[in-house]
């Protein structure tokens, strides 16, 4: 390898003349652009490698002295970078809600980081500020509903704020979060309201003795850091327990008086469309009522769930998100956007303005300047991937896709109930299951199982769950749950069916490699 030389030369060709087509890096790039799939098969191993072992690789702490040429530092990168990554385009990984992308993402990726806009400002990012607020704009008519006239004046508009995109569902809720605590404690005589002041005057001035946040078990840890963040605390975010899955709008109910009661004020009801764990949906409709009565803001995380409001089959799964003051999407799980891309939309267009910021040199008063309102500063387009996707796949291209994970689910679902090694243990709402290994005679009817059995089926799930991820054939991923039928939290695999490659014989063979592991297992015997 021969080594580049630290000259101004080198600089000026390392931002101009990309090096010529038989260079590595440009092989490298007509590989992915010919067929990503096979590139990716190609490099990726799919064996578990021990984390220590990479690591080895990433090791020294020091900017390298001297630079090296781009060809040379791209075949570095293919060996200790790309060859340990996770495929998460196989059709048999289907343990997360990361999954494969449609190609066309490769080519306006490469767009989007050679045009390097900044959405913090206008200044920056003059066709980009529309566009994203477009889309803002369609995935709030998609979720609120509004007509013509409301996307006419509220759009484009300097005062106004249908949402805020953002990297992702844990900024989109700490968002939502925060608009809801600065409206929650508004100005008052003396007080200038909790974003000029702060959170000690506001319980002052608005006579409180606690702010709190209810929301279910099943509540993403973005909630928790949210409350932490914005000086709230954790312990304030009470998250109801919920044997069924999903919040009880009675529970909520009580919960929030007893807040009241004890002179406390609640300053959010946070339902999930859509829970990471099990894919559950909350009453959405019934926590509005229950958010009216309260007087406070209902906010609905739908990071994963969202894009189930393009299928007209399922979308009333959701009914009742209309009635949210503010919902998180996120396009990088269900509308196969690469990572990046989340956003939270508001009901109320003004709602935003309660944590707008102004600046001297930019955000200045009366700008459109999408940093005004959001958490983050500088950032990227990535509202164009989704822009893109939308008019590619359009809304019935992602109905088909929705449909078709929710019909492989429900079909998953009925292979598990088949198998006699294994028990279905939450039902798929929406694309997500839970299930276990179980054998058939600890199930049958009138048995229950006990607590014993329960610890050894525990155990032996987690191994199996590790052996099978580290065989690298197919990775489901592995959580602990309770249910009505186990008010103890069992060990469960969670399997979400995201990835259209994914055939009824890639399940197939997913449960026969998991049942040949369990049934070769010494603890499967003594069952
Ligand atoms: C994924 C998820 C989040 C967090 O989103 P990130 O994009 O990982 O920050 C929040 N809530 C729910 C329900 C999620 O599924």
């Amino acid at each position: 390898m021969s080594q580049a030389k630290a000259s101004l030369a080198h600089l000026y060709r390392v931002f101009t003349k990309p090096e010529g087509k038989d260079s590595r890096l440009a092989q490298i790039e007509a590989q992915l652009s010919d067929n990503l799939a096979d590139f990716l098969s190609g490099h990726i191993v799919t064996e578990e490698i021990p984390l220590e072992q990479i690591e080895q690789d990433f090791s020294q702490a020091q900017v390298p002295e001297q630079p090296q040429f781009v060809s040379d530092h791209a075949q570095h990168l293919l060996d200790t970078l790309v060859s340990k990554s996770v495929n998460t385009y196989s059709p048999r990984f289907v343990g997360h809600m990361t999954s494969a992308l449609p190609y066309f993402h490769l080519s306006l990726a490469k767009l989007l980081v050679g045009l390097n806009q900044n959405l913090v400002k206008i200044e920056t990012s003059k066709a980009f500020t529309p566009l994203e607020r477009q889309v803002l704009g369609m995935m709030h008519r998609l979720v609120f509903a509004g007509n013509d006239g409301f996307y006419q004046q509220h759009l484009h508009s300097a005062t106004s704020s249908l949402g805020t995109f953002c990297s992702g569902g844990t900024l989109a809720n700490l968002n939502a979060l925060w608009v809801a605590r600065n409206n929650a404690l508004p100005p008052v005589a003396g007080f200038r309201g909790i974003s000029e002041d702060g959170l000690i005057a506001a319980m002052q001035h608005h006579n409180i003795n606690q702010l709190a946040v209810i929301s279910s078990a099943r509540g993403h840890y973005s909630l928790a850091k949210a409350m932490d963040l914005l000086g709230l605390g954790k312990s304030q975010l009470h998250k109801l327990n919920c044997p069924q899955q999903t919040l009880d709008p009675q529970q909520v109910l009580q919960k929030g008086q007893q807040i009241l009661q004890q002179g406390g004020r609640v300053m959010a009801i946070v339902g999930i469309a859509g829970t990471t764990e099990t894919g559950h949906i909350d009453p959405l409709d019934e926590l509005a009522e229950v958010a009216s009565e309260l007087n406070c803001h209902f906010h609905v995380d739908a990071a994963w769930g969202g894009a189930t409001l393009f299928s007209e089959r399922h979308a009333p799964l959701l009914s009742g998100i209309e009635k949210a003051d503010s919902v998180t999407l996120d396009a990088h799980k269900q509308m196969y956007v690469p990572m990046g891309a989340g956003m939270v939309l508001f009901k109320d267009p003004l709602a935003g303005n309660a944590v707008r910021h102004h600046a001297q040199y930019i955000l200045r008063q009366g700008s459109k300047d999408l940093g005004a309102t959001s958490v983050e500063g500088s950032r990227n387009g990535m509202a164009m991937m989704l822009y893109a996707s939308l008019h590619i796949l359009g809304r019935q291209g992602y109905e088909l896709l929705i449909d078709e994970s929710l019909a492989k689910a429900r079909k998953f679902a009925q292979l598990i109930k088949a198998h006699k090694d294994f028990e279905l243990v939450t039902e798929p709402v929406l694309c997500l299951l839970t299930y276990r290994l179980c054998p058939g005679h600890l199930r049958e009817k009138g048995r229950v199982i006990s607590d014993k059995h329960n610890h050894q089926l525990d155990e032996l799930n987690r191994l199996i769950q590790k052996q099978q991820r580290e065989a690298g054939h197919s990775f489901v991923s592995r959580t602990r749950l309770s249910t009505e039928s186990y008010p103890e939290p069992i060990t469960v695999f969670r399997v979400v069916l995201a990835n259209p490659l994914t055939t009824e014989q890639d399940l197939q063979a997913i449960l026969a490699e998991q049942s040949e592991l369990a049934t070769k297992h010494p603890l499967w015997d003594r069952l």
